[in-house]
């Protein structure tokens, strides 16, 4: 490579390195003559179209990569690259270690912890694979398919379908968010109960490494112990360990009917109970189990009125839904068996079972739309957190009774995986006040408060999000120093130079 500085080749970064390893104490955001030189490098491998500078683009336009799906951070990148293949990535990580520049790897941008974001130096390069959207292969006989870490989720999804097969990963932002995003999250998502997470879905992953090589760990094997899992590695870091661009998926045959019904519960003491009968009764056909309380469909109704909610207000909501290798009529017996026994044991005090597949679309829908209008409320105090099942309402009822005190008249927002024990425990500001203020002046110490009974109850702060920029100071105080210890020492062996997300999690 011709146009790499004297330091190419060597470990030590040109002297703009101290970008990358501290980038938030820089705010310079004037490109210097070795960025014009590394910019110049970078047209020449990408093409102009595809090297996009803030300078050239002001005002809003490249918002879309330099602020996050919440509106809370808003960065300036050095430059948003747009490679479309591996080989260009690699070549982007090597000129970026040849010039200390730190990148910060980004798919559909829909990430909820400020993970895939610059920061507001102007020194970091915006890098994302959303060209890279290939599938590259369907093996029907192994149940596996591989795909470009740009790829969206949706895409992929139909691709699996249109293959007469299933890939389950499911989540509100399937639109737009990408399959190199998901696992670099490990998201979860409405079927992890059956069919478990990202994690638990991925055989094998290719990943351009922070000192530019490729490794081929395309694997379709659904055994392998030759060693230490470094697919494991890479999936869950939050772009901090190396960059995905591809990945080997595991497919699903597809279940012969899909059901989803809703009912009412007025605790969630029984909504649990109502968990473990629909688990005993249904087994692996039980698919989905999410709760929503009245404040999170009530944010629905106020700002979608147009959804339809068959069972109108009650305290708790559950949906579920059964995917039956059997067909419909035996997943409606199914159904009907679990909520009438539901019904004459008092856990339940209505429900409605879809008659058809709009119904049931028209439920997801219900539930999936509490994250939007919560955004549409305003700015909130979000919590993605992760206890055992059986702790969930002694967790709630503490915490409940512990923010009413300290926040009175905070709306509590509360919806999730139940299945998963994992709750989106948020709180919007009281009616009438400023989201912004109560955001500004309340998160500190509710999410202490809140943290603190999480940690209490055996939980975890953070179920499916990850940790990027916003937790980052929790996790430190949080984990245990051990763990954070063998973290830094893997990300001291994998990215020397700190040059991948700086900054991010660790
Ligand atoms: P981005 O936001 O672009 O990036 C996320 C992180 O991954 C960043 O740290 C980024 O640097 C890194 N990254 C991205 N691509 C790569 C790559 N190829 N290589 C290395 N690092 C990379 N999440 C859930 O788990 N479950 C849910 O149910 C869920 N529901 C959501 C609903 C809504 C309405 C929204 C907006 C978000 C929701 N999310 C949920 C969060 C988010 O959609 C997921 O975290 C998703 O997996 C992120 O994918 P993305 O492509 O948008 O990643
Ligand atoms: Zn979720």
């Amino acid at each position: 490579m011709s146009d790499l500085p004297a330091s190419s080749g060597s470990a030590a970064p040109s002297t703009s390195s101290s970008s990358a390893s501290s980038s938030t104490s820089s705010t310079s955001s004037t490109p210097s003559s070795s960025d014009a030189v590394l910019i110049d490098a970078l047209r020449q491998r990408l093409g102009p179209a595809h090297v996009l500078l803030p300078q050239e683009h002001p005002g809003a336009a490249l918002d879309g990569y330099q602020r996050d799906w919440r509106k809370r951070y808003h960065g300036q990148a050095l430059a948003v690259l747009r490679p479309a293949d591996t080989a260009q990535v690699a070549e982007i990580v090597q000129l970026a270690r040849a010039y200390g520049v730190a990148l910060v790897p980004q798919g559909g941008n829909t990430g909820l912890v400020g993970g895939g974001v610059p920061d507001e130096s102007g020194r970091q390069l915006l890098l994302s694979l959303q060209r890279l959207n290939r599938i590259r292969a369907i093996d029907t006989a192994n149940l596996t398919m591989t795909v470009d870490a740009g790829c969206v989720l949706q895409q992929v999804q139909q691709a699996a379908q249109d293959a007469g097969l299933l890939f389950p990963l499911s989540l509100a932002a399937e639109g737009s968010c990408t399959i190199g995003g998901n696992l670099s999250t490990n998201a979860g998502g409405t079927q992890v109960l059956r069919y478990g997470n990202a994690r638990e879905l991925c055989l094998g992953l290719e990943v351009v490494t922070a000192d530019g090589q490729v490794w081929d760990g395309l694997s379709g094997l659904r055994k392998d112990n030759t060693g230490y899992d470094l697919r494991d590695l890479f999936i869950g870091a939050e772009g901090t360990l190396g960059v995905i661009t591809a990945a080997t998926l595991k497919l699903f045959p597809q279940p012969r009917a899909r059901m989803t019904a809703l009912a009412a519960c007025d605790s969630l003491p029984h909504a649990v109970d109502l968990l473990g009968l629909a688990q005993s009764t249904c087994g692996a056909a039980l698919t989905g189990f999410e709760v929503m309380n009245a404040h999170a469909l009530a944010l629905v109704r106020r700002h979608f009125p147009q959804l339809a909610q068959p069972l109108g207000p009650h305290p708790w909501t559950v949906l579920l839904e059964l995917s039956d290798s059997e067909g419909d009529a035996h997943a409606r017996e199914q159904f009907e068996g679990l909520l009438e026994q539901a019904l004459t044991r008092g856990w339940i005090t209505d429900a409605a079972v879809a008659g058809s597949l709009a119904q049931s679309q028209a439920m997801w829908h219900l539930r999936e739309s509490i994250p939007l209008a919560q955004s549409e409320e305003g700015l909130n105090i979000k919590h993605d957190i992760a206890l055992p099942v059986s702790r969930i309402p002694a967790f709630v009822a503490a915490c409940d009774a512990l923010l009413a005190d300290h926040v009175p008249g905070a709306r509590l927002v509360n919806f999730g995986h139940l299945g998963d024990g994992n709750l989106h425990y948020n709180l919007q500001a009281p009616e009438g006040q400023s989201p912004a203020e109560f955001l500004r002046t309340r998160e500190a110490a509710v999410n202490q408060l809140v943290y603190d009974q999480v940690m209490a109850h055996g939980g975890s702060i953070s179920a499916e999000h990850g940790i990027g920029q916003l937790k980052r100071e929790e996790l430190a105080l949080r984990k245990s120093p051990v763990a954070l210890q063998l973290m830094r020492q893997i990300k001291q062996a994998l990215d020397p130079l700190g040059l991948l997300n700086p900054n991010r999690v660790l």
